[in-house]
């Protein structure tokens, strides 16, 4: 039976760069048999300006029947004056939690052709590949009770709880397990377990988890560590599990290791690997509907989306030898372009990337 696949384009330069990885699908439904159909509907502020919510019903209907979700991107100035509650980003909260992806993968691969992207020496970053396993569901984001309160004296206090159940520690590790089996093996857990309890005891369910799983090897990093390691030494990592809070900072850091926030993909998975995709970066207003965005960051989410939930790991790598082949050739957008590269827009990228798919085929 063919695949769903629901395309939300979303804000700024979003449908630019997704019309593009709609392209790669297309070239791979028509010239490499993959049985997939598309659909598209609307998130974030083009819904609140057609359907006055930025996550409009039959967009999550749609987005629950599908197999895979593709999203470009949401936000942008016009909505920045709207109460919180109705923001585009909302859109985006509530597919994560209407869909309960829990499980957060960000790779952080820096391709030897960009090396000069990246603010750290070339030795310590070039050819850096490693993927941060992020729970997104739980945690101090949303634990209870949370507020802020005023104390007998009249000052006023903040609070918030990090909480943590076995269950959706084991899950998190499962995926992180998983995942590692695809690549080398090695998943490091990354914790606060000296100071906090409810990390004593993700190292613990960690630990269990590892016990089934004799082929991986476990290690653990408390997280201060582990900030000064991804900076330090950061090809020592394959695969990095941690919580929600922790994952959102270090997984930013570990981004920035590669310099280039147009190259790198997202994907948000639930229970049964159906998943969400997209490029890390926002809607970048900046350049909207300039045709200059950097489309591989989306392009390498769709190779995501073949990995984890469409289950065609031929295709996902045919797509990331396709990247790889238009940056040997030294096409470059604006945002990674160097010395002696070709400057091209956002259609010209897509395009190369479909060619050169093509010519492999
Ligand atoms: P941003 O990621 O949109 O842009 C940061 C900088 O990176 C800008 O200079 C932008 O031009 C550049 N950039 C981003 N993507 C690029 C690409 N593909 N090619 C070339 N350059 C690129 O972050 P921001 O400016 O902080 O946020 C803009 C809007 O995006 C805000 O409304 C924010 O809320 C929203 N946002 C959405 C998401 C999402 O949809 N997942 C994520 C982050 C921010």
């Amino acid at each position: 039976m063919s695949k769903q696949i629901l395309i939300l384009p979303g804000d700024g330069i979003g449908p630019e760069i997704v019309h593009e990885a709609v392209k790669v699908l297309a070239c791979l439904r028509d010239d490499f048999g993959l049985d997939i159909d598309l659909d598209e509907a609307l998130v974030g502020g083009c819904a609140i300006d057609a359907a006055g919510a930025p996550l409009p019903e039959a967009t999550l209907a749609l987005a629950r029947e599908a197999d895979a979700v593709l999203l470009g991107a949401v936000g942008g100035p016009k909505w920045e004056s709207l109460d919180i509650a109705i923001r585009p980003e909302k859109g985006l909260l509530g597919l994560r939690a209407g869909l309960d992806l829990f499980a957060n993968l960000r790779p952080a691969i820096l391709y030897p052709q960009l090396a000069d992207a990246s603010t750290l020496k070339p030795e310590v970053v070039s050819g850096l590949d490693i993927l941060i396993v992020r729970e997104l569901t739980g945690g101090i984001y949303f634990g209870q009770p949370r507020g802020v309160r005023t104390l007998d004296n009249g000052e006023r206090e903040g609070y918030n709880t990090l909480v943590y159940r076995e269950s959706e520690i084991e899950r998190i590790c499962r995926v992180a397990f998983d995942v590692a089996a695809r690549r080398n093996r090695r998943v490091c857990s990354v914790d606060k377990a000296n100071v906090l309890e409810s990390t004593e005891l993700w190292r613990e369910v960690a630990n269990r988890v590892a016990g089934e799983q004799a082929d991986i090897e476990l290690s653990h990093m408390y997280v201060d560590n582990a900030a000064m390691q991804l900076v330090r030494a950061p090809k020592q990592f394959d695969v990095i599990v941690t919580t929600n809070m922790f994952g959102d900072i270090l997984s930013d850091c570990a981004a920035m290791l590669t310099g280039s926030i147009g190259m790198l993909p997202s994907a948000s998975l639930d229970a049964d690997r159906k998943g969400l995709y997209e490029p890390i970066h926002g809607s970048a207003p900046d350049i909207a509907g300039r045709g200059i965005a950097n489309p591989l960051a989306t392009i390498l989410s769709v190779a995501m989306m073949l990995r984890y939930s469409l289950d065609e790991p031929e295709l996902a790598a045919r797509i990331e030898r396709a990247v790889e082949q238009v940056l040997d050739d030294g096409l470059r957008t604006p945002d990674i372009l160097s010395p002696g590269a070709t400057e091209v827009g956002t259609e010209a990228m897509g395009d190369a990337v479909v060619a050169a798919l093509r010519a492999a085929a």
